[in-house]
């Protein structure tokens, strides 16, 4: 009862108990930890990776404001890293929304590029330790798959019966009732709502959904990607503040390849704050434990949102960020 996947000097196994796959890359065990000095990532005679597949050109000649690089402890042959900024100490909990814009411009153009080669592509950026952060400069990471998680495809079978039945996207529904109910809500503009989750996965879990229902991400016009920039880095901000600079995973949740036009799906981002570690429980059933009440967190974030005063970080701290 075993069934494996030969997946680009790597292998996926496939557990018949868990109904999922594992990845296995012996490969990246031999990525640096902490802070290698010096920086590949960082622009100069340090600079080390392998050649640029996208970038974001600079205003200098020769410049560049955002890029990807396969990775070269990679999961797979698709397997990026989308260098953020060329500055070591950039974070987007404190940067420009047309910065953090430049980011979701980068993550847009590499899913587009990588889909031709998998049947998902995932999109996601680790920040601290905590989140599984191996560099500190900042980056996120796109991987093509070439199969569907069991996770993703129990999420596209809920929204597809979901749909099938009602006739409405789930995502429009779940984000509709938290609208009306505003319990939960962090901030609310019009083209872009985040909340905390009714069941959230972990503790301050914010989610960032569009108000209008579309299911690929990649395919979300640049005029209102702006707005979505402008939520991200309003909520990386207030965790930043509420939180002290916690560890936090990004993910983005899009259509898999060929789904991206289907009218029950709708793309939305993730945020996990990395607040404290799965323990007993977690590891033995599945179900997760928040010791903090998503109206609660919900609460704490949106007076951080609506008080722009207490999102500055004090110039010592930023310092001490890097
Ligand atoms: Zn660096």
């Amino acid at each position: 009862m075993t069934a494996t996947k030969a997946w680009h000097g790597g292998e996926l196994r496939w557990d018949h108990l868990d109904g999922e796959w594992t990845v296995l890359a012996p490969g990246r065990a031999a990525r640096p930890q902490g802070a290698a000095a010096p920086c590949p990532f960082c622009p100069g005679p340090g600079e080390d990776t392998p050649p640029e597949t996208w970038r974001l050109p600079g205003e200098r000649p020769g410049s560049w404001q955002v890029r990807a690089v396969p990775n070269r402890y990679a999961l797979s042959d698709h397997h990026e890293v989308i260098v953020e900024s060329p500055d070591h100490d950039w974070n987007p909990a404190t940067a420009t929304t047309a910065e953090v814009g430049n980011v979701l411009l980068a993550w847009q153009a590499r899913h587009r590029a990588l889909r031709s080669h998998a049947a998902q592509v995932v999109l996601f950026r680790n920040h601290g330790a905590a989140a599984g952060t191996s560099l500190s400069h900042p980056h996120s990471q796109a991987v093509g798959l070439p199969v569907l998680s069991s996770a993703t495809r129990r999420e596209l079978t809920v929204m597809r019966e979901h749909y099938d039945r009602n006739g409405r996207s789930f995502a429009a529904e779940i984000l509709a009732g938290e609208l009306s109910s505003g319990e939960r809500i962090v901030l609310a503009d019009g083209d872009t709502a985040a909340f905390v989750p009714f069941s959230p996965a972990a503790e301050f879990e914010v989610r960032i959904s569009p108000t209008r229902n579309r299911a690929d991400f990649a395919a979300v016009p640049h005029g209102e990607l702006d707005g979505i920039a402008r939520a991200l880095r309003t909520v990386l901000a207030a965790l930043h503040t509420e939180l002290h600079e916690p560890a936090y995973n990004l993910v983005l949740h899009t259509a898999p390849v060929g789904l991206e036009h289907v009218p029950y799906l709708s793309w939305w981002l993730r945020i996990l704050p990395r607040l404290t570690i799965p323990a007993g429980l977690e590891l033995a059933t599945g179900i997760p434990v928040s010791t903090v009440l998503p109206e609660e967190a919900a609460k704490r974030l949106r007076d951080r949102v609506q008080d722009p005063g207490s999102q500055e970080v004090p110039a010592r701290q930023r310092e001490d960020a890097g």
